[in-house]
């Protein structure tokens, strides 16, 4: 299903006609659970790994949490789902769930490394923005399921590909015999949707939030905590999406240097723990609205709900890709 965001409330292009040279197109994926296959772009979804290539795990020693016993990834899912229709029902568990949860076993825990997680796959033909490098049209991402000492966030992996090339899928990968089961996303469809964004800008953006303030009716301006930034609440995409700029929260914005050559690092993906605020309504895609649908389509939970952003340098897919939290 196709997904429009709606205008924004206010335009402040049509005011400040110097916004136009800063814009940008960012692309939202917009995933929403689902069932893709290998063959299909995705959120959490399977990848088509070719059999032959060894499957990417973590061999960090800083994980932040105790790695105990978990059950397999596919009763995870199950439980959540089965928790999902008792609390949308208001019951307690079936005799019939209560048998099923009794059946899951632990697996024992374990201390080699951890196989990682796919957590995007994006073909070329499907998601407007991406610049693949030469000779490749699939962009793969996976993580490990623990956040790390490091910086907070799942370590990352990035691999483009081939598609054509891929002729002998893997079909049962690998998966890690413990995780945080907040970073297990589910699986989802994407449906890509571009929209403009315009950057973070000093002393600019403090006029356009003046000015924006004074076109809301209404507005009790002893609740402005509530906003961060009117100029970032218009201007910059929430939610899981390729391009287009980073909303800045936790930090000012600081710029990441490519470490192996000093160039600026633009962001590639932005992996969302949610969708939108409900206060950023206008973000909120037509359908999303109509449907009532969660804002956690992948019920991940990054770091206390936040986004990790892939910063990757621009001169060269060569050059090793940086990870941040917003
Ligand atoms: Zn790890
Ligand atoms: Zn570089």
């Amino acid at each position: 299903m196709a997904r429009t965001t709606p205008p924004r409330p206010v335009d402040p292009v049509a005011v400040f006609p110097e916004l136009a040279a800063l814009a940008r197109t960012a692309t939202r994926l917009h995933p929403r659970p689902g069932t893709p296959s290998a063959q299909d772009s995705s959120i959490g979804g399977p990848l088509l790994w070719p059999a032959s290539e060894p499957w990417p795990h973590c061999h960090a020693e800083d994980h932040r949490f105790e790695r105990l016993p978990t059950i397999s990834l596919a009763n995870t899912r199950l439980e959540r789902r089965m928790r999902a229709a008792r609390n949308s029902e208001g019951r307690n568990y079936t005799r019939e769930e209560k048998e099923i949860l009794d059946r899951m076993q632990e697996r024992p825990a374990t201390d080699g490394p951890i196989a990682m997680l796919p957590v995007a796959q994006l073909y070329v033909r499907d998601v407007p923005g991406l610049r693949p490098p030469e000779g490749t049209d699939l962009l793969q991402v996976l993580w490990c399921p623990y956040e790390h000492d490091v910086d907070g966030l799942p370590q990352t992996a990035l691999f483009w590909r081939s598609a054509v090339a891929v002729t002998d899928v893997l079909v049962d990968p690998p998966e890690p015999a413990e995780y945080e089961e907040d970073l297990v996303p589910e699986p989802c469809t994407i449906d890509p949707e571009q929209v403009i964004e315009y950057p973070h800008s000093g002393e600019l953006e403090q006029r356009v939030d003046q000015w924006t303030w004074a076109q809301i009716p209404g507005v009790d301006f002893d609740d402005l905590e509530e906003w961060d930034s009117p100029y970032s609440a218009f201007c910059i995409a929430p939610g899981t999406k390729i391009g287009g700029f980073i909303k800045w929260g936790m930090q000012d914005p600081y710029p990441d240097p490519c470490p192996a050559c000093g160039t600026a690092t633009e962001p590639l993906l932005t992996i969302a723990s949610r969708e939108w605020e409900y206060n950023e309504r206008h973000w909120i895609p037509y359908e999303d609205q109509a449907a009532g649908n969660s804002r956690e389509p992948a019920q991940i939970c990054i770091s206390d709900v936040n986004d990790l952003i892939i910063r990757v340098c621009p001169t060269s897919h060569e050059h090793t890709h940086i990870q941040m939290m917003q």
